[in-house]
């Protein structure tokens, strides 16, 4: 499945808006012409150092060491990262599959199984290498999207140097259900923060059950930050804190005016 397709089906555009926003901020018209699904959620990092064979990288190299920690970090992670790597993962479309709870199918060499997406990505540790759960010789063969009553209201905002066409300083993908005037499900996950999407788990237990009139964008900062509060940031990428609250704020905002028209 190409990436302008999948962003362009009808029912994708229906049920799940989140997904299709997600894949149209992504990269440019040729390049998601071309790109897939698996392809897309299976790409390397954009770290320069991983790019460039001077440099140490411990993602490229096991145990050459990490020049990213001294060095350009715009795109280092404030998430999860590890001494061995601090990189993020740069995929829109997985930071969205994650919020939608979506399930990758893989096919191997023993039989087919199922990956909750927030599950495929790893977070680096000791083992950099790599970067997800999948073993030698298994295949993605399809991506599910369980259906629910919060992916129709959702929506993916992604924060960049450059209007179109640049990878993620963060990205923030939610979901929004409403029944009686109170939050029945929500779901967040944020991109350019991690080696993998990043559930806000934190973040959605304190808003599942609060007043949509009291959800104010204080009261989605403060959920925000209840996740934030493991955030490892230096100088360089001290940015990334408020800018995730922030687009969170405004991504939560922009759907629960959509329940109030
Ligand atoms: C300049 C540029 C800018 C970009 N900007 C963005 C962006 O802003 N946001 C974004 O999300 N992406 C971006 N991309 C990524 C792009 O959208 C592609 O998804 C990415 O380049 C991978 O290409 P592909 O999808 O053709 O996968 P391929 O290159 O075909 O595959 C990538 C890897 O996945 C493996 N693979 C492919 N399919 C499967 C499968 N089904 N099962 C198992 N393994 C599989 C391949 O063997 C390969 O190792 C950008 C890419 C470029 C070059
Ligand atoms: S952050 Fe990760 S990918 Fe980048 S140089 Fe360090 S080990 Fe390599």
């Amino acid at each position: 499945m190409r990436n302008s397709d999948l962003a362009a089906h009808p029912v994708v555009r229906r049920d799940f808006p989140v997904v299709a926003e997600a894949l149209l901020a992504g990269a440019s018209p040729q390049i998601r012409h071309q790109a897939t699904t698996g392809g897309n959620l299976l790409q390397r990092t954009r770290c320069v150092y991983f790019q460039d064979v001077t440099t140490p990288c411990n993602k490229r190299e096991p145990g050459s060491g990490c020049a990213a920690l001294e060095g350009y970090a715009r795109h280092n992670a404030v998430l999860g990262a590890s001494a061995a790597c601090v990189t993020t993962h740069p995929s829109d479309l997985a930071v969205a599959l994650a919020a939608v709870d979506a399930q990758v199918v893989v096919l191997g060499p023993d039989g087919e199984r199922r990956v909750p997406m927030t599950q495929l990505h790893r977070l680096p540790g000791d083992r950099p290498a790599d970067d997800t759960v999948l073993t030698h010789g298994e295949l993605i063969t399809a991506v599910e999207l369980p259906g629910d009553r919060s992916a129709p209201r959702s929506a993916y905002v992604k924060v960049r140097d450059r209007a179109s066409y640049a990878f993620a300083l963060v990205s923030v993908a939610a979901c929004l259900e409403v029944a009686d005037d109170t939050v029945a499900e929500v779901r967040i996950a944020w991109g350019g923060v991690a080696h993998r999407p990043w559930r806000a788990t934190r973040a959605e237990a304190a808003l599942r059950g609060t007043r949509v009139d009291e959800l104010d964008e204080d009261a989605v900062r403060a959920a925000a930050d209840l996740e934030l509060e493991a955030a490892e940031t230096d100088d360089r990428t001290a940015f990334k804190v408020p800018m995730v609250r922030n687009t969170t704020a405004l991504v939560l905002g922009r759907l629960i005016g959509e329940v109030a028209r």
